[in-house]
């Protein structure tokens, strides 16, 4: 774990931020504050069932220990056989309750009571009863050590390695240290949070490049390498979310289709590369005039798509003209035209339909002589 010095003065409401900074890794600073929620959101989902695994681990431990007394293959530490097997049932809760539990501070309180549960009714004796205290208190740290490598929180690495330090105490003042002397115990504890605070790291590194990754393939299958704009996979994704949540929200949405004029021949004329140079105009056009409530794809070969949310669908023909004209402006060497149809959302139909409709306008502009924008007449 990379620690560094923080030389923020420690006012109360920052000490958690503060904490949060101490022990944040290296490879976790590339993220904004957002892409590190959305990753501690991530590692929490994914997390989940081996947090509970472990502690289920846990109980099951302490029941097989509750047998060994039973039969006496191993000394007591002092608490009856059915308090134990009740112990191993609450951690046993605590593990199905990890299981359902979203949220990490309720995930958090679960992994504490389950640790202080499992240290208690195997390291820490009753009065008069050591036996075999020490191999005891060193199995039971592989239960933290394993948690702490689980832990995605900062707050809760600090948590859990603060309770085993506890408990360490705790025990010693109660009990000394029997077998072994103090040191050694210290050694347990120390241990523990050590290879507890390494484990966790790498987990963390781990999981920071399977998300920067994934995040990477899924923008890349999304996006339209030439143009940036979003692809037809990106486009079916996101205008179809768009569209739902424009009509739930009982916003006008509507449709822009766009073609480029005899592209064809700019390619015959000035070569692929050519032609490519007038995709990607057109692409940086679209994208400077889209904003947030709506997107742009290209969804063929020189087919693009917007679609517009709000105030902006409404003036969607304006739209459409201004890209036309800026684009028709924009090529230096050649002449380029644009033709477009458009197609405002009617009443129960989809975006499927609607596009369909924005298609035949825009076959409309071609055959009313191309560099225009026609609108969807009412089907
Ligand atoms: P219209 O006005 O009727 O739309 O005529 P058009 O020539 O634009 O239409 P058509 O669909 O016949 O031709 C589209 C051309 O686009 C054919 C294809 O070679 C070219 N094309 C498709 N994808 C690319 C690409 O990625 N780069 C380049 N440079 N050309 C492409
Ligand atoms: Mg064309
Ligand atoms: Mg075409």
């Amino acid at each position: 774990m990379h620690v560094r010095l923080v030389h923020a003065p420690l006012a109360v409401p920052g000490l958690m931020h503060d904490f949060r900074v101490l022990l944040s890794r290296r490879s976790t600073r590339s993220l904004d504050a957002a892409e590190r929620e959305d990753l501690a959101r991530a590692q929490l989902r994914a997390t989940r069932p081996i947090v509970s695994g472990v502690l289920l681990c846990g109980a099951v431990l302490m029941a097989i220990i509750a047998i060994f007394e039973l039969v006496d293959v191993t000394p007591s530490i002092g608490y009856p056989v059915w308090a134990q097997v009740l112990a191993a049932l609450g951690v046993a809760a605590c593990a199905a309750g990890v299981a359902r539990l979203v949220q990490w501070q309720q995930r958090l309180v679960l992994v504490l009571a389950g640790t202080l549960l499992t240290g208690v009714f195997m390291s820490m004796p009753l009065p008069g009863a050591t036996g075999q205290l020490a191999l005891r208190t060193g199995l039971f740290q592989l239960l933290p050590l394993a948690l702490m490598a689980l832990m995605v929180r900062p707050v809760s690495l600090l948590a859990l390695a603060l309770l085993i330090v506890v408990m360490a105490q705790l025990r010693i003042v109660l009990h000394g240290a029997p077998g072994t002397g103090t040191a050694l115990y210290w050694l347990y504890t120390l241990t523990t949070i050590g290879f507890g605070l390494v484990l966790a790291g790498y987990r963390t590194d781990f999981a920071v490049s399977a998300w920067q990754m994934r995040r990477r393939l899924v923008q890349q299958a999304h996006t339209d390498e030439l143009t940036g704009l979003l692809n037809r996979n990106g486009w079916s994704e996101r205008a179809v979310a768009l569209h739902a949540q424009a009509l739930s929200a009982g916003r006008p949405v509507a449709v822009v289709v766009l073609d480029i004029d005899y592209f064809k021949r700019i390619n015959d004329d000035h070569g692929h590369d050519g032609g490519d140079a007038v995709l990607q105009r057109l692409g940086g056009i679209m994208r400077a005039r889209v904003g947030t409530d709506g997107c742009a794809a290209r969804i063929g070969g020189e087919e693009f798509a917007v679609l517009l949310a709000g105030d902006d669908a409404v003036s969607a023909q304006a739209f459409a003209e201004r890209l036309r004209n800026e684009f028709g402006k924009a090529q230096a060497d050649l002449v380029a035209t644009l033709s477009a149809g458009v197609a405002h959302h009617q009443a129960g139909e989809s975006l499927r339909e609607q596009m369909r409709r924005a298609d035949l306008a825009l076959y409309e502009a071609k055959r009313d002589g191309r560099d225009r924008v026609h609108v969807a007449g009412v089907s």
